[in-house]
């Protein structure tokens, strides 16, 4: 037996690289329930060219209801209203996580943006609960980047090893009436163009000068409410002003990244909170899951690697 052994090693070895361009599709839910239209546009470039687009546009009026495409535990919700928008993000119990970008800002019938988060997203949803496939998550909006653009959803979907994987085969595959080419909404040439040339999932450019006690303003604010996300900062300080607990939260930011806690946010803090944003990283489970329950994520992935790679030997070899 031992030769067979090493064979499944080997052959594992040989397979590696294959993985990591293969096509992933999820068994998903529709996330859209209602008319929409989309077409494939992961890795379109943004932003003028300086980021690519992580997700999969899914324009549909404002208000449809979005539903969260899996069984799964809510990772996290922007509250308040970030640059980028309402945003939710679930994560299913292999580690592949679901993200909702642009939910509704307005109130119903308006494009006021002051529907506030009732109108953003479903009542009763809080990080760490449980919700399952179908379950209504919010509604589909413009807000943050995508306020001068054509209503849509910012679908994005990151592996196990927290890396944007196309959508867009999942969407094909996935259940649900409104799935695919079923209920087109028409798309016109401008909506298209308005999604290529305003829209992105998260800027990358969000803080732009140096904060430090005292300062105040919309950079501000956009700090305190990553804070508030990574759970540093209460709800009823996000004020737009650099008091003590901003500096005492930026500090503990700057621990948390290996960046020198000085407090005050220069270039290497700045550069970590704009590349962690627009990456989608900084804002994800490690920010507030104990390590014991990394751990148990941890290895709930690397089964799940495992598996994968179990059954593409079995499909290549026949070997069982
Ligand atoms: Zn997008």
């Amino acid at each position: 037996m031992k030769h067979l052994y090493l064979f499944y090693i080997a052959l594992s070895l040989l397979l590696i690289p294959l993985s990591v361009n293969a096509e992933v599709v999820r068994s998903i839910e529709f996330p859209v329930n209602g008319p929409n239209n989309f077409f494939s546009d992961f890795g379109a470039p943004r932003g003028g060219g300086t980021r690519k687009h992580l997700g999969n546009d899914i324009i549909a009026a404002k208000m449809t209801p979005v539903v969260s495409a899996v069984n799964g535990t809510v990772n996290f919700i922007i509250s308040p209203e970030a640059a980028w928008g309402y945003e939710i993000s679930i994560v299913d119990s292999e580690g592949y996580q679901y993200l909702y970008f642009h939910l509704n800002n307005d109130t119903p019938g308006t494009d006021d943006g002051k529907g506030g988060e009732m109108n953003a997203y479903a009542s009763g949803l809080d990080r760490g609960q449980s919700v399952t496939r179908g379950q209504l998550l919010g509604w589909v909006g413009d807000s943050g980047n995508a306020e001068n653009t054509v209503s849509h959803l910012h679908f994005e979907i990151h592996d196990p090893n927290r890396q944007a994987i196309d959508p867009y085969p999942s969407l094909i595959a996935s259940t649900g009436v409104y799935r695919s080419s079923n209920a087109k909404l028409g798309i016109t040439p401008d909506m298209r163009l308005q999604l290529e040339r305003v829209v992105d999932g998260r800027p990358n450019d969000i803080f732009k000068t140096m904060l430090e006690l005292g300062s105040s303003g919309e950079e501000v604010r956009q700090l305190q409410i990553v804070l508030k996300v990574l759970g540093l900062l209460q709800k009823e300080n996000i004020t737009g002003y650099f008091g003590p607990l901003t500096r005492e939260a930026v500090i503990a930011f700057q621990k948390r990244q290996m960046i020198d806690p000085v407090g005050i946010v220069g270039p290497a803090t700045r550069e970590a909170l704009n590349r962690g944003i627009s990456s989608g990283v900084l804002l994800e489970y490690k920010s507030f899951y104990s390590e014991q329950e990394q751990r148990a994520i941890l290895i709930q992935k690397l089964l799940a690697q495992i598996k994968i790679l179990q059954d593409r030997i079995k499909a290549q070899t026949g070997i069982r």
